[in-house]
């Protein structure tokens, strides 16, 4: 999963995306309300946390422009406390969900993993698919009930087609959701992944859709 933080005060964007990185996504930051815009325009994230005190275009207008364009990545928005209708404008503009400065790191990564399972459809911290079990606030993955030892771009991968089983994900959608910004993107080692997680779980668990990409295999039930 790969994540946009808008937010200018430079000490807590640093923060957030040390807490979102341990917490293994993908972190992409912007320091103002154009360069935000830009990238979250531009870019498929899986959630985006927005300041709404941005310099440059605040978050607000950030966030209509998205809607207007039809982007519909859930919005965490950062609002200052007290401030009850900066959070009614905010959700009318579009946002999914508010945070009111300060607030401590686990609220903020809570409420994060709450967007990223509704937007996929998924309604508790677990997702299971067959022998798999995806404990999300853990970020952890165990396979009949054993753990699976996982580097962080394995976690983000096998995570990914989890929120995302039974449907075919290219290496393209796989490459965009996984790498920040800027890491040099190459689709062959999605691959090397791919190959490595088969060996950790079970072979046939990630299927390979033939010049389509690869699909989380859902077993039949019972
Ligand atoms: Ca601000």
């Amino acid at each position: 999963m790969r994540l946009l933080v808008v937010e200018d005060d430079k000490d807590l964007a640093r923060q957030l995306r040390g807490a979102l990185g341990d917490a293994g996504y993908a972190v992409d930051l912007a320091h103002d309300g154009e360069e935000g815009h830009f990238l979250g325009d531009t870019e498929p994230y899986d959630a985006v946390i927005l300041d709404l005190g941005l310099p440059e275009l605040d978050g607000i207008t950030v966030l209509q422009r998205w809607r207007e364009a039809g982007r519909v990545m859930p919005v965490l928005i950062l609002t200052a406390r007290d401030r009850w209708s900066d959070k009614v404008s905010g959700i009318d503009a579009g946002a999914d969900d508010y945070l009111a400065k300060p607030f401590h790191m686990e609220e903020m990564l809570a409420r994060i993993r709450a967007l990223l399972r509704r937007a996929a459809g998924h309604a508790s911290n677990e997702i299971q698919c067959g022998p798999l079990r995806l404990d999300i606030a853990a970020a952890k993955v165990s396979l009949d009930g054993q753990a699976v030892s996982l580097t962080a771009l394995e976690f983000r991968l096998l995570s990914y087609l989890m929120h995302h089983q039974g449907k075919v994900i290219s290496r393209t959608e796989l490459v965009e959701h996984l790498y920040e910004q800027d890491f040099d993107k190459d689709s062959n080692t999605i691959e090397v992944f791919v190959g490595r997680l088969r060996r950790k779980t079970r072979a046939e668990l990630i299927e390979t859709v033939r010049g389509l990409g690869y699909r989380l295999a859902v077993p039949d039930a019972g």
